[in-house]
């Protein structure tokens, strides 16, 4: 099957060509300047819209839906201990579906293609994203309480077999240092340090955890999990709001890249990572919504600017981060970051993922310098199409996603009333 978006405005690496991107199944066949001759099967007319690489969401909790608004406004600790975990504690896998399903809905009309889910119930996350055709990197939140006796190996042995596709990866988590015993956390790195395996895990989102973990174990969590040979293979860290010492040179050190998760971390003041810093260290850094109950909106536009404003704040510098460079860690960075070989750039031979954006709205106006028009101005409603390996799942507000819209709405209506009534 060759598709031919054409009459399109193509946006690369902070320039726009006028051309035309071809795709043949699920790669891109040709980018650029229009190829006379080309036989296509079909053949879209983008009226002069902007393509743009797509959104990764290098950190989520996808079934989190059904905690958007339940328990706002609390700081992090007593918010996971007396909201979140108990009603965690009751969600049923076919629950865990269709909330998903949900969440993989608000991704695609926001121009998301991938994203990265922690979580402690991984198949039906799996299930829904591939009945999608959505993309995901999951690793399960390894910790002494969901194991529960369990073997992490065994664990990590399912999901290496079994959790995997054209839409799926896998790779070793573990919740955070503070909900893992030290024994645990020395298993965890038997496991990975005998098959390679990188570690992701949340890390220093508060200052309360670093401090907790220092009169543990006399170390910072980044300090610990290296001495531990966690980081032997590398990683990817969430949040790092609160580096203290040499924590990033160790990062980099130990090619360990950064998920920065800015609305989350200011929702729950947690504070500002240090993202400028971690870029001028030469670290790998990606962008996250975290879950929908901690932020509580799936949206990379939202991230973006308060990206932005929060770097500007922090460093006292109206020109603390530039939007080019927010734009790549939004989109491109994804593919070294999490290892996606052909999900960065958009270019010959790379995975159709992008996305189409409509700049002739009032909230764009004037299309001058683009990436600030995404960044600062652009929001959910800008996105006209959204192609995940070279498939249209959203187009002009309608999901084709082989699932009817509104039966994941009542689904999800029907799930959240059960768990309430299960508590
Ligand atoms: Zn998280």
């Amino acid at each position: 099957m060759v598709t031919r978006y054409y009459n399109a405005k193509i946006y690369s690496e902070g320039k726009i060509i006028e051309g035309e991107i071809i795709v043949y199944n699920n790669l891109i066949a040709h980018i650029g300047e229009p190829v006379m001759g080309t036989m296509a099967d079909n053949e879209v007319d983008l009226k002069g819209k902007y393509v743009f690489p797509s959104f990764k969401n290098s950190h989520s909790h996808s079934p989190m839906t059904f905690l958007r608004n339940a328990a706002d406004d609390m700081p992090l600790g007593d918010w996971l201990n007396t909201q979140i975990f108990p009603k965690e504690a009751v969600l049923r896998e076919d629950e865990c579906y269709w909330f998903t399903k949900l969440a993989i809905m608000e991704y695609l009309r926001g121009g998301i293609t991938m994203a990265s889910d922690m979580y402690f119930m991984l198949d039906p996350i799996a299930q829904a994203c591939t009945e999608s055709g959505f993309r995901n990197v999951l690793c399960y939140g390894a910790n002494d309480a969901v194991l529960n006796g369990k073997s992490p190996a065994k664990i990590y042995d399912y999901g290496f077999s079994q959790l995997k596709g054209n839409f799926i990866r896998y790779r070793v988590g573990i919740h955070a240092e503070y909900t893992c015993s030290e024994k645990l956390l020395r298993e965890i790195s038997e496991y990975v340090n005998d098959r390679g395996e990188p570690v992701y895990v949340h890390m220093s989102e508060t200052k309360a955890e670093v401090e907790a973990c220092k009169a543990r174990y006399g170390k910072t969590p980044v300090q610990l999990f290296r001495d531990l040979g966690l980081f032997n293979a590398g990683g990817v860290v969430y949040h790092m709001v609160h580096p203290e010492g040499d924590d990033l040179d160790i990062l980099k050190e130990m090619n360990v890249g950064v998920v920065t998760c800015p609305a989350s971390n200011m929702k729950l003041a947690s504070g500002i990572a240090p993202v400028k810093e971690m870029l001028e260290k030469g670290l790998k850094v990606g962008i996250g919504t975290d879950g929908a109950a901690s932020n509580n909106r799936l949206d990379m536009f939202r991230e973006n600017y308060l990206l932005s404003v929060g770097q500007k704040i922090k460093y006292n510098d109206a020109s603390a981060l530039g939007t080019n460079e927010i734009l790549n860690m939004a989109t491109e960075s994804a593919e070294s970051l999490l290892d996606l070989p052909m999900l960065g750039e958009l270019k010959q031979n790379s995975f159709a993922d992008f996305i189409v954006a409509d700049m002739a709205l009032p909230n764009l106006w004037p299309v001058e310098n683009i990436a600030n028009a995404i960044v600062y101005s652009g929001g959910p409603s800008n996105i006209y199409m959204t192609v995940v390996n070279g498939k249209v799942l959203y187009k002009e507000g309608q999901y084709y996603i082989n699932e009817d819209p509104d039966r994941i709405f009542a689904k999800c209506q029907e799930s959240l009333k059960a768990i309430k009534d299960r508590i």
